[in-house]
């Protein structure tokens, strides 16, 4: 109310343009601020129903999970199922993990303010914005050019200063930012590529669904701990194929 007040000041002052751009100015202000607060409950929602309900409980996560807006990560197409309780493709065969697989891997991943993350395959950036919003830094690496590049304008715009993007084969991992408290892998592989567990940090925790591409996979947490592996198997989970680039 109060944003309609202006254009009635000016109308009293007789300038009729002037006034009717503002009152349109502030009448997509106001559909925007309804908008927005729609979405936020809409995210709350699946918060709550979605991820609370399923036993996430690490407070960062939950906020995070809260706080990132996922509706800005999807196509436009799929902009009325942006909450849904399922994963979307975002162009280039490939899809945004559904929001509690997020949760859950972000959570297995133990995020805290101070840690360093990697995470392979990109896609939207949602993942790296959710992880963004609790560690310290996050380096993401995506294979398909056009979505890394999409990626990384868009985590530009929403201001996440602290992820750093690039094109490229995460299976080697990014040695020259090594090492890392935290290693998530977005997409599938039959096994955990090496170069990652080099590059795990003394008591960090690596993220992965591994096992047939073109079927089932498990999460695979490794943890590192006095330079020694070991490896606890979850939940089985269906993931995109980790890729390859031709020339290696
Ligand atoms: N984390 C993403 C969803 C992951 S889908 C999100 O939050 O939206 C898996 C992504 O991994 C796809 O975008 C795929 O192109 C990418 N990918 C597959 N193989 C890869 C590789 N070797 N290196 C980097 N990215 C890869």
């Amino acid at each position: 109310a109060r944003a309609l007040l202006a254009p009635c000041l000016y109308l009293r002052s007789g300038d009729a343009l002037k006034s009717l751009l503002l009152i349109l100015f502030s009448v997509c202000l106001l559909q925007f601020q309804k908008d927005d607060a729609r979405l936020a409950r809409e995210r709350n929602r699946m918060v709550q129903t979605q991820i609370v309900a399923r036993g996430i409980t690490d407070p960062g996560t939950l906020r995070a999970m809260d706080h990132v807006p996922r509706h800005l990560f999807v196509p436009s197409s799929q902009l009325k199922d942006a909450y849904s309780d399922r994963p979307l493709p975002i162009g280039y065969s490939q899809t945004i993990s559904q929001p509690f697989i997020v949760a859950y891997m972000t959570q297995l991943a133990r995020p805290a303010k101070d840690k360093k993350a990697l995470e392979i395959g990109t896609g939207s950036g949602y993942q790296a914005a959710v992880l963004a919003e609790i560690v310290d830094s996050v380096f993401t690496i995506e294979i398909v050019p056009e979505l890394a590049i999409e990626a990384s304008t868009r985590l530009k715009m929403l201001g996440y200063g602290n992820i750093i993007s690039k094109y490229g084969d995460g299976y080697k991992g990014w040695p020259e930012k090594a090492p890392f408290d935290i290693i998530l892998v977005t997409a599938a592989a039959d096994h955990i590529p090496e170069p990652l567990k080099e590059q795990l940090a003394e008591g960090g925790r690596l993220v992965m669904p591994v096992g047939d591409p073109a079927t089932v996979q498990y999460l695979i947490v490794l943890t590192k701990r006095k330079g020694r592996i070991t490896e606890q198997r979850l939940e089985p989970v269906r993931f995109v194929p980790l890729k390859r680039l031709k020339q290696q």
